[in-house]
């Protein structure tokens, strides 16, 4: 169901000046390893290669390597997932900490007591 639909990528070639084609350059959500998936209009439809390409969200595209997409054609774990710490005194998602702060979140250690 987040698997991009045929509409979803006539939708986007439409949005394109030229309809030119469609090329995703980026890191495999499974494994990391770079990949190019395209999507080029022919007269006996679109064709992709190079992987598998996901919308979950609109205009949140993610990518698989054709290795990890025939082991696993779902995508999973894509979505943020909210982390709340203490700063300055509150309880605060450290997403919207300023950059320092963030910074001293991932410098702070764990231990145990
Ligand atoms: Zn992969």
């Amino acid at each position: 169901m987040s698997q991009m639909t045929v509409e979803r990528l006539h939708q986007l070639f439409d949005e394109q000046p030229e309809h030119a084609d469609l090329i995703w350059q980026g890191a495999c959500h499974d494994c990391g390893r770079p990949v190019t998936v395209s999507a080029i209009p022919r007269a006996d439809g679109i064709h992709i290669s190079g992987g598998s390409l996901y919308e979950p969200q609109e205009n949140r595209f993610f990518l698989k390597c054709e290795a990890c997409f025939a082991k696993d054609p779902a995508l999973h774990n894509f979505q943020d997932c909210e982390v709340y710490s203490r700063v300055v005194g509150y309880l605060r998602p450290v997403a919207q900490w300023n950059d320092g702060k963030q910074a001293e979140f991932r410098d702070r250690k764990l231990f145990a007591v």
